[in-house]
């Protein structure tokens, strides 16, 4: 479930420049263009004004993202779970599953993830993990659980925090989980020491991709993990420069209702990470795995509980709701994708 706030349009997806064509890392992916209002600054004092602009842009999407879930995750636990992401469907499953089956293809789409990066269950090496942006915890709890692993959680919303806390407490497992308020992109945590850096479907909220890989990368361990699994826009083809215009249209469309900043390509994720040196990178595009998933959420929307919850839930929530036709749209036409990319730090 994303936030349903109206971005500022500097936060929209805007064209995108090819990774390959940028020096700095540093600069990848960020938002290329100023909005019109950034435009009027000074010639002068342009770049300053930009970069201030810039900066109350990002600290508006944080907000924006915080207020969202704390006032949605409460519809979404209640009809959903704890799990705040799609599920891997085989592709012979049946799509008109029960709500029991569609809370095991959430559950699948965790032991699929780690399957994928090579993290086994015999796999006692995994001590530490950090699940960042973590909603109310369900990955971080089902992975401390299965390793016997210590896990921290990082969300910004203090909701989501406080409730993820709450829900370890009744699960007895507050001596191994733990969920606080904290930004991704500049997380409060010592260089190399997580065994597991897990990130389910929280990289499309971020502003600044490279930025963000590198705080993934930083606290990763020697030796260990990362695992992105996130929207992505399907791959561009050689030569081609930005996505359609109606793609884009598409996708700005999402945006401005799910509170997303620019997307990127997982070709994108993987050129980033091989920039920064990451070793086994793997990626793959399970689009397909998770074709059931929306048309799933829209059913249960539209059942009279879903009514009565949505309505009593606000607009934030109906919003969304109305805009998740779209993502359907997305994968039907292969402008969404939804990609899982992988890699181990060099020891
Ligand atoms: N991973 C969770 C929740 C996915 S919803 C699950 O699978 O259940 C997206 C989550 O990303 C939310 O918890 C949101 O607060 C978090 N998020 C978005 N941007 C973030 C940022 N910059 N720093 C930390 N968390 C962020």
């Amino acid at each position: 479930m994303k936030a349903t706030l109206a971005p500022p349009s500097s936060l929209i997806s805007l064209p995108r420049h090819k990774v390959s064509s940028l020096r700095s890392p540093s600069l990848l992916l960020q938002s290329q263009r100023p909005s019109s209002a950034l435009m009027t600054t000074t010639a002068s004092r342009g770049s300053v004004a930009v970069t201030a602009a810039a900066t109350s842009s990002a600290e508006a999407l944080r907000e924006g993202i915080a207020e969202f879930y704390n006032e949605t995750s409460g519809l979404w636990e209640e009809i959903w779970g704890d799990h705040m992401h799609h599920g891997f469907y085989h592709p012979d499953s049946s799509v008109q599953l029960s709500d029991s089956g569609h809370r095991e293809a959430q559950i699948r789409m965790i032991e699929e993830s780690l399957r994928f990066a090579g993290v086994t269950e015999e796999e006692k090496k995994i001590k530490r993990v950090v699940d960042v942006g973590c909603g109310i915890g369900g990955s971080s709890r089902y992975i401390a659980s299965k390793f016997g692993a210590e896990c921290i959680g990082i969300t910004l919303s203090p909701v989501q925090a406080k409730r993820a806390n709450d829900l370890a407490a009744a699960q007895s497992l507050s001596h191994k989980v733990s969920f606080q308020v904290a930004d991704a992109l500049d997380q409060p945590f010592e260089d190399g020491i997580f065994d597991l850096v897990w990130s389910m479907e929280s990289g499309e909220h971020m502003p600044d991709k490279a930025k963000f890989v590198k705080e993934l990368v930083r606290v990763t361990a020697p030796g260990g993990r990362i695992i992105i699994v996130t929207w992505c826009h399907r791959n561009l083809s050689q030569g081609e420069e930005s996505l359609q215009p109606w793609e884009q249209n598409l996708l700005d469309r999402i945006c401005k209702t799910f509170y997303l900043p620019a997307w990127c390509s997982t070709t994108d994720y993987v050129e980033l990470l091989q920039s920064l040196s990451l070793q086994d990178i793997k990626c793959a595009d399970w689009s397909e795995n998770v074709a059931p998933f929306w048309p799933a959420v829209i059913r249960t929307a539209l059942t009279w509980k879903g009514l009565v919850s949505l309505l009593r839930s606000g607009m934030k929530s109906i919003k969304g709701a109305l805009t998740m036709p779209l993502m359907i749209e997305g994968y039907k036409k292969g402008v969404i994708k939804f990609g899982i990319i992988t890699c181990q730090k060099p020891l």
